[in-house]
């Protein structure tokens, strides 16, 4: 008899786990405790329930890495991007959806399948025995987040994110920039340039501040009420406290000397840090937000050096339940010092209904190709779904390490000849490459006759 896989949580992350695994021949639990037990965001009891948005976003597969998940999920079977398709509505090149019929489809589909039955109950401790996977997002219950978090350490585990904007290094201007870390610190070449650096003079971070005041913020969602920690108060919060605050705080000009102006001093300094293995990703330093995202971007493009930039996400703070993944799971989203416990979806650091389905798929898949001895190996880093996970489980910096939503700056780079103006062309080759490599990917799971 094969060993059954239990999932907890049946949102967007564990209704693909378990409908994968169940389609590979592996006999499913499914615990999710909505409706006994709810959360500030569900509405309903149903499985797959989108807690906000009707909105998968780009639906563009040949030069939008969302898009390209969506692909990914599509050639794969999925049931979270196949009932999407079912019920998408109009709306232009993004997959939005009419969201009851949806999760009533999804509940329907994952019900009616043999090997899939729902325990409707709130696990409130980190199993020890069998084959799990964890998939509570960002509202895992309290119970079963301490559990976690007695586990892995209470640093591990964090039930806000603090989110500052990450830039693609190709749109950021050089000749107005420079990289240097304050005081010249680090004992190697690489630590002594770690940052990089935007100054700013007086009237420009003067505009700067007024613009911070006056932009356009989100107010937390009922119920999500946060208090904020000092340390990560957003940057128009530490403006709202006067205006020198923040050339006192992240903006500090002290122990930097541009080298395009030597003797200039400046007024203030943004400085922005490598956010990946691959140094394509760079994030703004201490600029955690609550500013609207249009007025982000209007905002961060006055800091001199960030005129063009291309941001592969913008800032936030929500109520959010993630773990540190880069020091806690390995390759196959296996939990190191439990590797029986799989975790998927929001909980592992990713953001958004795709991502968090998309990395569903992947736990369901390995879990059931475990369960059945045949390894499922992770996907190549040229995929979305590999290039995302990849990202999670190690590419990112464990210390810094927030919420992630998949874009191309998580790719391994591609011919950069083709330059800022072809970015489209460029977006295709990353596509054209991922779709050949995850195809390679999903033919290899075949079982052999
Ligand atoms: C307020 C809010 C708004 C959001 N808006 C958007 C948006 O507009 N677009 C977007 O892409 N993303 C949005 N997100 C992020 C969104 O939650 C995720 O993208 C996605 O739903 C995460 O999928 P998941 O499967 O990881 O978690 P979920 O879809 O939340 O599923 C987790 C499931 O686990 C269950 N559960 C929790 N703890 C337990 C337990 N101990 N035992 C049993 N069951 C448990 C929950 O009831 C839930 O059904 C939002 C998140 C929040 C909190």
């Amino acid at each position: 008899m094969t060993d059954t896989l239990h999932i907890i949580g049946g949102g967007m992350a564990g209704a693909e786990a378990a409908w994968q695994a169940a389609n590979m021949g592996v006999p499913v639990v499914i615990h999710e405790m909505r409706p006994k037990v709810k959360t500030f965001a569900h509405r309903t009891g149903n499985l797959g329930e989108m807690v906000c948005s009707n909105s998968f976003r780009s639906d563009d597969d040949e030069s939008n890495a969302v898009g390209l998940l969506h692909w990914e999920m599509r050639t794969a079977g999925g049931i979270i991007i196949s009932s999407a398709d079912q019920h998408a509505l109009p709306a232009g090149s993004a997959l939005a959806v009419d969201r009851d019929p949806f999760s009533e489809t999804v509940t329907k589909r994952l019900l009616d399948h043999p090997l899939i039955t729902l325990d409707s109950n709130e696990i409130t401790e980190l199993p020890m025995d069998g084959n799990w996977i964890i998939a509570t997002g960002p509202l895992t219950s309290s119970a079963l987040g301490q559990s976690i978090a007695a586990h892995t350490g209470a640093d591990a585990l964090a039930f806000f994110d603090a989110i500052a904007p990450i830039v693609y290094a190709e749109s950021i201007n050089m000749d107005t920039c420079w990289m240097q870390s304050r005081y010249d610190k680090g004992d190697t070449d690489e630590e002594r340039k770690a940052y990089l650096n935007c100054p700013m003079d007086k009237q420009q971070y003067e505009a700067f501040i007024d613009a911070l005041l006056a932009a356009d913020k989100t107010e937390f969602h009922e119920g999500e009420t946060a208090g904020y920690f000092d340390g990560c108060l957003p940057i128009e919060v530490m403006a709202e406290r006067g205006r020198e605050t923040l050339r006192f705080g992240p903006m500090k000009p002290v122990g930097l000397t541009n080298p395009h102006r030597p003797d200039d001093k400046p007024y203030a300094v943004v400085q922005l840090r490598r956010d990946n293995a691959l140094g394509t990703l760079y994030n703004i330093v201490g600029f955690q937000t609550k500013m609207k995202h249009g007025a982000q971007t209007e905002v961060f493009r006055m800091i001199p050096g960030l005129e063009n930039a291309s941001f592969a996400r913008l800032g936030g703070i929500h109520r959010n339940t993630f773990i540190n993944s880069p020091t806690l799971l390995d390759h196959q989203l296996r939990l190191k010092s439990r590797p029986n416990i799989r975790f998927a979806g929001q909980i592992t650091g990713v953001e958004g209904y795709v991502e968090s389905a998309a990395m569903g798929l992947l736990a369901g898949r390995m879990a059931a190709g475990e369960i059945l001895g045949r390894l499922v190996e992770t996907p190549p880093l040229d995929t979305a779904m590999g290039a995302l996970v990849n990202h999670i489980t190690g590419g990112a910096a464990a210390k810094t390490f927030q919420p992630m939503n998949v874009n191309f700056g998580l790719f391994q780079p591609i011919d950069a000849k083709h330059g800022r103006k072809n970015r489209k062309t460029r977006y295709k080759a990353y596509t054209d490459r991922a779709k050949a490599a995850w195809q390679e990917w999903l033919d290899a799971q075949k079982p052999t006759a």
